[in-house]
């Protein structure tokens, strides 16, 4: 059965215009750079790259798994291009960022996931923007060697994002490639690797899941020591893929954020229109400056 609830009032997406869109659309294309805003269709796109914000993404645009979520292209990557790092860098600089989030697909095929290449990026930021605060939303390193995580970590993101994206039940159906506690634990490994790092994780809402099992995920996420927290409205790419079980109501995530906060996260966005990576700068810099 493919009928899809009707979009509700509070899930507005504004066609993108103005200039800094167009200055930071600019931007990116010079620098032959592929960003999740648009890859994902995100509804946030005319309002973050009117604000310089941008999601980067690295390693290509094709993934080697298939969530059935996602709208990136599964298939067998290209080879990873060494003057990416220096482009993200340029971009970063150019764009004058606060705050860059990065991130990747997954990519099987290496053996150390592409975690060096990631570090590599990070370097290269630091070096060309070194007031910009980096947070890097990786893959899950399923079968990678612990040292792949230490690559990561050792060229010291100031955010580590790793999204757990829905409750452990729905895994099979949402994240097939992907193992609930390895993802976990995964988070785990980075904070006790570098306590002052901030490791954050998210979930999407709407997939089928229930209340109990999202607040079962808060649970487990801060047992494994996680900070920040996002929770956003899923909504379906295309026709083909994992359909919206249900519109959450705006009031279901304000319980869903008070509840958060009760669990000690450092910060909490639970709104229908988060997404990972929004206002991910501005929730930093009111914590750095706390
Ligand atoms: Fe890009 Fe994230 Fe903003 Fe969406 S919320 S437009 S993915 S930066
Ligand atoms: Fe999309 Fe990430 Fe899943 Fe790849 S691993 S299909 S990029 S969500």
């Amino acid at each position: 059965d493919n009928a899809q609830p009707k979009k509700p009032s509070w899930i507005r997406v504004k066609a993108p215009t103005g200039a800094g869109y167009k200055e930071t659309r600019d931007i990116l294309r010079e620098n032959k750079l592929v960003t999740v805003c648009e890859e994902a269709s995100c509804p946030n796109v005319g309002e973050c790259w009117n604000q310089g914000h941008a999601t980067m993404m690295i390693m290509g645009d094709i993934c080697t798994r298939g969530c059935t979520f996602c709208n990136i292209a599964t298939g067998k990557p290209e080879a990873l291009d060494a003057f990416e790092p220096g482009r993200v860098a340029h971009a970063v600089e150019t764009l004058g960022l606060k705050h860059v989030v990065i991130t990747s697909v997954d990519r099987d095929d290496l053996k150390d996931g592409g975690a060096e290449h990631i570090a590599q990026t990070i370097r290269a930021v630091r070096h060309r923007a070194p007031d910009t605060t980096i947070e890097v939303l990786t893959p899950d390193f399923l079968k990678c060697p612990v040292s792949a995580v230490e690559a990561v970590v050792e060229a010291r993101p100031d955010v580590f994002n790793h999204n757990l994206e829905t409750v452990p039940g729905l895994y099979p159906t949402v994240r097939p490639g992907a193992r609930y506690f390895h993802s976990l634990r995964l988070l785990q490994q980075v904070k006790e690797m570098d306590p002052t790092i901030f490791t954050k994780s998210g979930i999407m809402v709407g997939l089928g899941e229930d209340k109990q099992s999202v607040q079962q995920v808060m649970d487990d996420m801060r047992a494994a020591d996680v900070d920040f927290l996002t929770i956003g409205q899923y909504l379906q790419p295309t026709p083909k893929h994992h359909g919206v079980a249900r519109f959450v109501e705006p009031d279901e995530f304000k319980a869903y954020e008070k509840a958060a906060w009760g669990k000690g996260f450092l910060m909490v966005s639970a709104t229908p229109l988060t997404r990972s990576s929004y206002h991910a700068g501005d929730d930093f810099a009111r914590l750095r400056d706390a």
